[in-house]
């Protein structure tokens, strides 16, 4: 069981970003620093899952299986050539700073409503 270890790791980790502002429910909003003991845990479990999506710099040229997708629809920008993305379970991809500020609030593919945690899940208990 190492997931104090995980833990630890983890709020170093975020001791070096600025503090973010998080929604432990969509009417709420508090910093980091005001969240109960349960709430970090399970921001630190969130953000454990959202590290571990695939990602990559968006190449129009190569990856000729995402040519539908041009557009971020978090942010509404055309992907250009070099830009940070995150492939979700379901194939969509998005700005990573986008999907990942998306994921904090709601653990679903903004395009597709797929639970993106579903798919992360059992692909844990297979290790
Ligand atoms: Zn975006
Ligand atoms: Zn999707």
């Amino acid at each position: 069981m190492t997931y104090g270890e995980n833990l630890q790791q983890q709020s170093i980790r975020m001791e070096q970003a600025p503090v973010p502002v998080y929604h432990p429910t969509p009417s709420q909003t508090r910093l980091a620093t005001q969240l109960t003991e349960e709430e970090q845990i399970r921001i630190a479990q969130r953000i454990g899952l959202i590290q571990h999506l695939p990602k990559g710099v968006y190449d129009p040229g190569r990856d000729g299986s995402e040519k539908k997708i041009r557009e971020c629809v978090i942010c509404m920008m055309d992907f250009v050539y070099g830009d940070p993305i995150r492939f979700l379970p379901c194939m969509h991809i998005y700005h990573m700073d986008c999907i990942d500020d998306w994921l904090m609030r709601s653990f679903t593919c903004p395009s597709c409503m797929e639970p993106v945690d579903a798919a992360l899940l059992s692909s844990y208990e297979t290790n």
